[in-house]
């Protein structure tokens, strides 16, 4: 349904290539992806919505780089189509899932499909790296049993809104310390050898959400997963209706202007339809 993005730049002299990737699509209430109020005022507020987004996309990042490829979250799978999927979670989150929630997605839109598509194969991947727990983020880890899927300890430990009865019986996540400090970013870890790609933890989404940053050459390019559904969002200061708390997220929004302040950042939301094409053109924010 959505159109990706690829940009080539370098790092370190050496090219590093970036593709943005639409693994199936999503529609939230209106007053979901934009809130009125906070916390369970904001739930109640949505959950009376009776109007739908636009249909929104589930980019999944794949960072074809000198050491490894590298897929950031892991998309949606056809099986989301079919509302019993969410039975095994129980009663309150099929019917959370199945009202909140509209998803569609097509078998040629799996993390799979789109890897062969680019001439990628799953036993080049080095890592699937998750920004947090939610499941239109980690359904289709099914696709790679045998790579190493990391995940944040503190997202892991203290999950928000996860539904672990959907994660395939194998998995057990390689977790990772956030023990280093990366600009303005107070919780990091690097995800290379040559420090050019940084998960850094951004919080307000879920308790320890977290985020990539690709520090290249010429610009910064980050991966934000569900720090906001829009960069104006981020721009204006208006939230989602789902945070753990405004207060946090606000505060994630602070540290993520300072930092495209600094220096130029490219941002790029899991759920903004205009993330591919930023990618595309290099667009920062301003
Ligand atoms: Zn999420």
């Amino acid at each position: 349904m959505f159109k990706g993005g690829s940009v080539t730049v370098t790092s370190n002299g050496k090219p590093v290539t970036i593709h943005l990737v639409s693994c199936g699509a999503v529609a939230v209430k209106t007053r979901f992806r934009d809130a009125r109020f906070s916390g369970l005022a904001a739930m109640a507020d949505f959950i009376l919505d009776k109007n739908f987004t636009e249909w929104l996309p589930i980019w999944v990042m794949i960072i074809e780089h000198p050491e490894s490829v590298f897929v950031i979250d892991a998309g949606e799978i056809t099986e989301v189509n079919n509302k019993d999927y969410f039975a095994s979670s129980g009663f309150i989150a099929k019917w959370f899932d199945t009202s909140q929630f509209k998803f569609s997605i097509t078998r040629e839109e799996e993390i799979d499909e789109q890897l062969q598509a680019l001439g990628i194969t799953v036993d080049k991947v080095k890592a699937v790296v998750l920004t947090h727990l939610h499941f239109d983020h980690t359904d289709g880890i099914k696709y790679f049993p045998s790579t190493p899927i990391k995940v944040s300890t503190a997202e892991w430990q203290k999950p928000f809104g996860d539904l672990p009865k959907l994660y395939p019986s194998w998995f057990r996540p390689t977790l990772v310390e956030m023990s280093e400090q990366y600009e303005a970013f107070e919780k990091a870890h690097y995800l290379t050898a040559a420090k050019d790609i940084i998960l850094v933890e951004t919080p307000g989404h879920t308790y320890h959400h977290c985020s990539v940053i690709i520090n290249t050459d010429e610009l910064n390019i980050m991966f934000a997963a569900d720090i906001c559904y829009t960069q104006q969002q981020l721009q204006q200061n208006r939230f989602a209706g789902n945070n753990t708390s405004n207060l946090t997220a606000k505060k994630t929004y602070d540290t993520v202007n300072a930092f495209a302040q600094s220096s130029p950042l490219v941002f790029l939301p899991a759920h903004d339809i205009d993330s591919a094409e930023r990618l595309r053109q290099l667009i920062v924010l301003k």
